[in-house]
């Protein structure tokens, strides 16, 4: 499997490790115990420790709390040139080509890059350097694509935010992840705190995107996507659960516009859980 390596410094390496005090303020468990409990502890998004499942679960319901509390709402998407309009300025069309195009976006619902697209009147690639301007990102060459890159994230994340990991510099950590219509933020961000890596957007054309999200389908061993509990308690249960099963030492948990992604990591392997917002 494709996998990013791990970085050094996994944990923090301090005394702090080997006689770690549980996060969980409450806690009854401190000093020196924690030399006891090290090895039966969990480690969350590798600043806190738990002492066992209980402080872990109790911690986890406040923590998602908030994320209940901020709704479902997704974040407020940046400001930019209308496709159409980006596109006419560019030359690609003409102002007769875009007034048919419109007519047909309000006929069908589609977006206006499809209906260009559908007349005629540009090509997928003309799409891509016009939503790259948009996003001032570069377009990214669909050749390529590092085969197993998109194996980095999950694939129910990649196909809700139609974004994949395309070309990772292992060097630099530095890992580029393409969209082919908006390039979404919040997303990238939890890339990089589950990856613990550097992300770059770019655009690549949508057949592209598409070819290899359909390749990418054949394989999610290794996730799991559930709906999203009604209650912060039911899905710190949930956590904990599969904490518990997966035999897990850290966990990693990121939000995205509601939807919760939870990255259980064991010595030999890890599991993607992605809460759902969807109804
Ligand atoms: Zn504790």
């Amino acid at each position: 499997m494709y996998r990013l390596p791990e970085k050094k410094s996994k944990r923090p390496a301090s005394w702090k490790q080997l006689a770690p005090s549980c996060s969980r303020p409450e806690c009854t468990t401190s000093g020196l115990s924690g030399v006891f409990h090290r090895h039966s502890g969990y480690w969350l998004n590798e600043q806190q420790w738990f002492c066992s499942a209980d402080c872990l679960e109790q911690s986890l319901e406040l923590e998602l709390l908030h994320h209940f509390n901020l709704g479902h709402r997704s974040a407020p998407i940046r400001t930019t040139m209308p496709l159409g309009l980006m596109m006419l300025a560019r030359g690609v069309i003409t102002d007769l080509q875009l007034r048919d195009a419109l007519q047909l976006q309000q006929a069908t619902g589609d977006p206006i890059g499809a209906c260009l697209q559908h007349m005629g009147f540009v090509s997928y690639q003309d799409i891509a350097s016009a939503v790259a301007t948009q996003w001032g990102c570069p377009v990214f060459p669909a050749d390529s694509v590092q085969p197993g890159c998109s194996m980095l994230i999950p694939f129910s994340l990649a196909e809700r935010y139609r974004m994949l990991p395309v070309h990772l510099v292992t060097q630099g950590r530095r890992l580029f992840v393409a969209f082919s219509d908006r390039v979404n933020h919040s997303a990238l961000i939890a890339i990089e705190h589950m990856l613990g890596c550097e992300s770059e957007a770019c655009i690549i054309p949508e057949p592209s995107l598409f070819q290899v999200l359909e390749y990418r389908k054949r394989d999610t061993s290794g996730e799991a996507a559930v709906h999203r509990p009604g209650t912060a308690a039911e899905t710190a249960r949930m956590i904990r659960s599969y904490a518990h099963q997966s035999g897990s030492e850290a966990l990693r948990l990121q939000a995205i516009d509601g939807n919760i992604w939870v990255r259980f990591l064991s010595s030999r392997s890890h599991l993607d859980l992605i809460f759902d917002t969807t109804p």
